[in-house]
């Protein structure tokens, strides 16, 4: 396997675990570069459901190197809490398959802490944050106020950086939001003991992913959220607080981007998204809640609702042009096999300008006025979750996958029918 960058091409929950986790088998590394402990990628192997949100999906394998990299926002209580599940449920993971980079950013309390006062002081005008502190800390990072993993295992220095943040920090809490301040000493003992646990993990991994690569090793790059919510080319302000695609593995894990040979986006069969924001092909009826029933469309980690609507091949294009995609993996076909008739966005109609938009207008100020243009595509109405060759389909999803490759211009390399390892129909 060539170096891999898998990456979600719609508003995140595209199915990116699992489908990671498959192709990790023939991965020698696994790396993820942004996003933080609100990932929550959903693996199921052997009926068993894992979900994973800070640790790449390669752990679920033996002998994969997994890695953190310096553009993902950790938080080390959610880190051990995840690696104490692991190994609860036999899972390998010790420092020679999990290696976390010194440069990436930590999330502390007062970043969840902030997190929340900062919402509850919008209002109305919630941004819909998770609540993880991810990003005040990301803010804290651009703002050079943030702790590194460096930091947090050096005893002095934590103390002298810590201190100065969280004096600031106690200013803001008490003046704007009225509420009591971190106790510094309490805090700086706690970090302490994570910090030593931290310890063995923690590596230059750029570094060593580079010379990984120079080995002929086969990396697997792991996207969390998606395209729609990067923090550039998403639909700000309603996205993530980092660098979603190939642009995050720069950045994130110190590796150059134009060694990724090979760059699969993943994208449900219909749409969903959390939270606010504008999501021009929403159905908020009766079709709507079938997919979210039938999809089981809830947060992995968060348990929230999904808003749930139909494939979108504005966003869609946009997203695998913006990434440079060489494939598509198309995920959760089976759900749409409830369907007598399937709606797909075409185009939009948007206020003020003639005819229909093809293109993504991604800094359109009145996103949420959009319009979407429907193509309607026969259903099959007929289970398709067991089957596993492409020839097996009905012939009704065949022209409706076969559609729509020819409408976004590149191949439709996988199929996913079903959340279980092997549910997958290979086109290539
Ligand atoms: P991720 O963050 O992109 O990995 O997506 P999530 O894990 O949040 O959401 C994917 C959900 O869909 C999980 O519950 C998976 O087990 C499930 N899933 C993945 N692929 C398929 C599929 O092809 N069909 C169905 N029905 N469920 C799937």
């Amino acid at each position: 396997m060539p170096t891999l960058s898998i990456f979600g091409a719609q508003w995140g929950d595209e199915g990116k675990g699992k489908i990671i986790d498959l192709l990790a088998r023939e991965a020698d590394l696994v790396v993820r570069y942004q996003g933080g402990p609100n990932a929550g990628h959903t693996v199921v192997v052997g009926g068993e459901k894992f979900i994973l949100r800070l640790i790449p999906s390669g752990i679920l394998h033996v002998g994969k190197v997994n890695v953190i990299g310096n553009g993902v926002a950790i938080d080390p209580v959610a880190l051990f809490g995840e690696i104490g599940e692991l190994i609860a449920r036999g899972v390998n993971v010790d420092p020679r398959c999990l290696r976390i980079s010194a440069g990436a950013h930590v999330i502390f309390e007062h970043h969840r802490r902030i997190d929340a006062l900062a919402e509850r002081w919008r209002g109305a005008g919630r941004i819909g944050t998770t609540g993880r502190g991810i990003g005040p800390c990301y803010a804290d990072k651009a703002a050079r106020t943030g702790l590194r993993v460096a930091d947090l295992v050096e005893p002095a220095r934590l103390r002298t950086r810590l201190t100065a943040v969280l004096v600031e920090k106690n200013a803001l809490i008490e003046s704007v939001h009225k509420e009591a301040p971190f106790d510094i000493e309490r805090t700086l003992a706690q970090v302490g003991e994570v910090a030593v646990r931290l310890a063995p993990f923690v590596a230059d991994t750029g570094a060593e992913v580079r010379a990984a690569y120079k080995q002929g090793k086969s990396i697997l790059f792991e996207g969390a959220q998606g395209a729609m919510l990067d923090i550039d080319h998403g639909t700000y302000p309603y996205v993530t607080s980092s660098n979603t695609g190939m642009a995050g593995i720069g950045t994130g894990a110190g590796f150059p981007p134009n060694k990724v040979e090979r760059v699969l986006g993943i994208a449900k069969a219909y749409c969903t998204r959390v939270g606010e924001g504008p999501f021009p092909s929403e159905d908020k009826g009766k079709d709507g809640d079938t997919i979210r029933e039938v999809g089981r469309e809830f947060g992995s980690v968060t348990g929230r609702p999904r808003r749930c609507g139909w494939l979108d091949l504005v966003a869609l294009r946009y997203a695998l042009d913006l990434n440079g995609a060489t494939g598509l993996i198309l995920t959760n076909l089976d759900v749409l096999s409830v369907f007598p008739e399937i709606p797909v966005c075409v185009a939009y109609d948007v206020p003020g300008v003639r005819g229909a938009v093809s293109e993504y207008p991604a800094y359109l100020p009145a996103l949420d006025d959009v319009r979407p243009r429907y193509e309607r595509h026969a259903g099959w109405k007929t289970d398709i979750s067991h089957v596993r060759r492409y020839a097996d389909l009905p012939r009704a999803a065949r022209e409706y996958v076969e559609w729509v490759e020819e409408r976004i211009g590149v191949p439709i390399e996988m199929l996913s029918v079903g959340p279980e390892r092997d549910a997958v129909i290979p086109r290539r």
